[in-house]
């Protein structure tokens, strides 16, 4: 009976782990504290709702929840756990409520005093603070219970459940163990996507920065030749041409150093057309010393609220492989569109395409057909854009072309104020 119930129990303690890694560890809800703090106050509330009852007191795995999320959620999604707890087991009832609360108490304290510099910490010693936390919880649990039955309760002793309570408070141990060990990898995955965010775009401003060289060379180019003309002949009539020309070379550059900035993620209102526009700028050269042709039609222009630095990375990585896959003479186009509540970005290019296989495998990490390719551009869009909430969906057809298609939620600013 006390195995069954424990079994479900571990499996209670480990669900919130398993529900973040599979639906929220991409997206913006995941890094809510409060979201932290329900998961793992639902799985304290089941834990709750399937007790091992001895000497009135009820046992289950209630403390793990409440340990990993003050750990690894920090104060907010703690104290919610710490709420729901004790919501719970005043609800319960029973003449040992008070002895009950104590002990939650107690064992949420040692962990909200980790909890605001947890992060600190290196991986193993985070794993053991958490275990060390959960032997407290577990030590306080036993403490009280040999209080209440020795001392309160003295005259009908009866040792046999403690052996139970001894064997509750070594799976406490365990389950809090695995859960700050899927916690870690958590962690660890997500450190290298950042990182191979950053490879990716380290690759990309190599590759631009030749070809923006190149294309800064030809306005230059013609400045000189203007330059010479007006020596020989002491007229000003060139001038506005060489400032055309001196402005185009700067905005290429100054754009290409914005895109090289480290990126601060900040979330702000901007209208789509001026992150194409930037993008544009951007790959126009590389497009141009393949003569490709780069052409945009925005025929909707609607206001997004998210990082536009990301929304551009995502952009240029899709943009790129479409430029790279076309040949000489070839075009890619970029349109918007509008859904419902969405925008569409469609990227289409007229150049090789893809069979159904390569279609399947696109956007998996490391996928590459290109001999100097990383196999990471297609994924770190992928994963910007389901940061953000959208969809990224490809067609292709081989030797005719490829069209990506962007669908993003877009900024519902006159309906909200309308509804309050
Ligand atoms: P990389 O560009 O380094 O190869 P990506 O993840 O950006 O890595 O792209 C993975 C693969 O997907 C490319 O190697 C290419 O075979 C294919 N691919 C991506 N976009 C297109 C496209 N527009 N047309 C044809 N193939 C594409
Ligand atoms: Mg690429």
């Amino acid at each position: 009976m006390l195995a069954e119930k424990l079994l479900l129990h571990i499996l209670i303690i480990l669900a919130p782990m398993f529900l973040y890694s599979v639906f929220l560890e991409n997206r913006r809800l995941g890094k809510s504290r409060i979201m932290t703090g329900l998961l793992h106050g639902a799985a304290a509330f089941l834990c709750m709702c399937f007790p091992f009852v001895s000497y009135g007191f009820h046992w289950d795995l209630r403390y793990v929840p409440l340990v990993i999320s003050f750990l690894y959620g920090g104060p907010v999604a703690g104290g919610i756990v710490y709420v729901i707890i004790i919501a719970m087991r005043i609800a319960i009832g029973g003449p040992v409520l008070l002895y009950g609360i104590a002990i939650v108490s107690a064992c949420a304290f040692v962990p909200l005093l980790f909890s605001g510099r947890f992060y600190r910490y290196m991986p193993k010693q985070r794993v053991m603070i958490s275990i060390m936390t959960a032997v407290w919880s577990a030590f306080t649990a036993f403490c009280t219970v040999t209080v209440y039955v020795f001392v309160v309760n003295a005259d009908r002793i009866n040792a046999k459940p403690m052996y139970d309570l001894v064997w509750i408070g070594i799976i406490q141990i365990m389950g809090m163990t695995v859960s700050a060990l899927m916690y870690e990898r958590i962690i660890e995955r997500k450190a290298m996507r950042k990182e191979m965010e950053r490879a990716e775009k380290m690759n990309t401003l190599g590759e631009l920065a030749a070809s923006i060289a190149h294309e800064v060379r030809n306005p230059l180019t013609v400045v000189k030749g203007f330059l010479q003309l007006m020596q020989q002949e002491q007229n000003y009539q060139y001038v506005p041409l060489i400032l055309t020309e001196v402005e185009r070379a700067e905005k290429i550059i100054s754009d290409y150093l914005n895109f090289a900035k480290p990126q601060f993620r900040k979330i702000e209102s901007f209208y789509l057309s001026n992150v194409i526009s930037d993008v544009i700028m951007l790959l126009e050269p590389l497009a141009a010393n393949k003569y490709i042709q780069l052409k945009s039609e925005i025929h909707v222009n609607p206001l997004l609220e998210t990082d536009s630095d990301q929304l551009k990375q995502a952009l240029i990585n899709i943009i790129k492989n479409a430029i790279e896959a076309t040949s000489q003479g070839g075009t890619v186009a970029i349109r918007t569109d509008a859904g419902k509540g969405e925008a569409q970005i469609i990227i289409a290019d007229t150049g090789k395409g893809m069979t159904k296989e390569q279609l399947a495998r696109i956007g998996t990490l490391f996928y590459t057909t290109k001999e100097k390719g990383t196999g990471l551009g297609t994924m770190v869009s992928l994963r910007i854009i389901e940061a953000m909430n959208g969809k990224l969906s490809y067609t292709s057809e081989p030797s005719v072309g490829t069209e990506a298609v962007i669908c993003l939620p877009v900024k519902e600013e006159k309906r909200m104020r309308r509804a309050q």
